[in-house]
């Protein structure tokens, strides 16, 4: 399998360099050559299958050569051993729980494949690199804690000031060692642009050997198809489901589109969006704008101009109509109004960034009421407990895990938004 630049068809490369270059020359993004059709008969069986066999069947036309079968096996099964239900809510409503791994949120998965597959590759290499990623919340904890201690990788993590929540902020501070959590004076955005700067160095680049970790490096944005189908091998319904995925960089929908076109038979995919809304602009009028990110009570979607924008409008504007793609926006007083009302009426607890997802299913079968659906609960509820809990009679329970995040380790640097101060930071 070869991997083209979005920007450039004829720059090809195989899923190793691919992982290791983490974008293409001229901020392309990378995107399959061609999209492997999985069997029938393993399409109809994902309910005999167990989940670690149909995340190696799925992943291994995408990886290729790259990794031998067995060490990719492994892989597999490491990324996701934890589980990942899927809940029912309500009537023709279903919660596919993401947020079972060790840091409580989806990102979880696709950082600790994207961590193994560095780590073969650098065990074989002997070089050193380092991950530069921005975090809008998320992304930082999953990646700090898919690659504490690793041998021969440095980690640098840009995250917003005072714009991610206290849980989120301890989830990629407390590490240390090996991990470098950096608090940019800015937006996402800013942090987003500080790494790509910083990609475009070549001198810097070179240095340090950099490897993007965001949802644009294909080992992170390939791996999240799994999601899709442990929802289809859980689903007990003979109609495909609606899916409705609470989106931000769209890295996450992108996937879900791709793991549609290999043959998973998904009725229809629901981008659920914040006020940051570009994409459903998009959907709406045909002109893509990236806008001015607005702070919001799902902060991991605080996203004006998302990433994988690309990827998305790669998949659908191949062979099928645009209508399988539908979009929908929602403000932080609706989020929360949803997370209330659906606790009352099903004690069913959902965060912030599940509940748009929520929201948008519903809105979506308003207007196709016969179509059952999923929406992904991406982020466990406990992460934010601040929002929530000014609720009255909502109740949170918080994972042991999310205890042994301790204040007093809190390891991070604080710079301002100017390219200067990352490049001193890393020094
Ligand atoms: C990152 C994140 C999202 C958005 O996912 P994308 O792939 O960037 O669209 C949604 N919810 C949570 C909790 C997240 O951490």
């Amino acid at each position: 399998m070869k991997y083209f630049s979005l920007n450039d068809p004829d720059f090809k490369i195989d899923f190793k360099q691919a992982v290791l270059m983490g974008q293409a020359p001229g901020k392309g993004l990378f995107f399959p050559e061609y999209i492997p059709n999985h069997e029938k008969q393993f399409l109809e069986n994902l309910k005999e299958l167990s989940r670690e066999e149909i995340a190696f069947r799925v992943i291994e036309p995408f990886v290729g050569d790259s990794i031998d079968k067995d060490t990719l096996k492994k892989i597999v099964s490491e990324t996701i051993d934890f589980e990942i239900p899927l809940v029912f809510v309500e009537d023709s409503v279903y919660s596919l729980e993401l947020f079972h791994g060790p840091t409580g949120a989806f990102k979880d998965v696709g950082a600790r494949f994207l961590s193994r597959c560095l780590q073969y590759f650098s065990q074989k290499s002997g070089h050193r690199s380092t991950i530069l990623v921005a975090t809008s919340g998320d992304t930082g904890g999953a990646v700090a804690d898919a690659f504490f201690g690793m041998e021969n990788v440095d980690v640098f993590i840009l995250f917003p000031s005072g714009k991610v929540s206290q849980l989120q902020e301890l989830q990629l501070t407390c590490y240390g060692k090996n991990i470098h959590a950096l608090e940019v004076d800015g937006s996402f955005d800013d942090c987003q642009m500080l790494v790509k700067q910083a990609f475009a160095d070549e001198t810097l680049s070179k240095k340090f050997n950099f490897i993007s970790a965001n949802s644009i490096n294909i080992a992170r944005w390939l791996s999240q198809q799994f999601y899709y189908f442990f929802a289809l091998q859980q689903w007990p319904h003979d109609e495909p489901p609606a899916i409705s995925v609470p989106s931000g960089n769209l890295g996450n929908i992108a996937a879900g589109l791709l793991a549609q076109k290999t043959g998973l038979k998904i009725r229809a995919f629901i981008a659920a969006c914040n006020e940051n809304k570009s994409l459903v602009n998009y959907l709406e009028t045909g002109i893509f704008e990236p806008q001015e990110t607005v702070t919001t009570v799902s902060n991991a979607m605080d996203v004006g101009n998302p990433s994988n924008f690309k990827r998305v409008l790669n998949c659908i504007t191949r062979r099928q109509s645009p209508k399988e793609l539908s979009g929908y926006s929602f403000t932080s007083e609706e989020t929360l109004n949803a997370i209330t009302s659906v606790f009352d009426k099903s004690k069913y607890l959902m965060d912030p960034h599940g509940s748009v997802g929520y929201l948008a299913l519903k809105k979506y079968q308003e207007s196709h009421p016969d179509t059952k659906g999923i929406f992904l609960e991406t982020a466990h509820p406990a992460k934010f407990d601040n929002i929530i809990q000014s609720k009255p009679g909502i109740q949170i329970s918080v994972p042991i895990r999310f205890s042994q995040y301790d204040k007093a380790q809190s390891h991070s640097r604080k710079i301002s938004v100017e390219f200067n101060a990352l490049k001193e930071s890393l020094h």
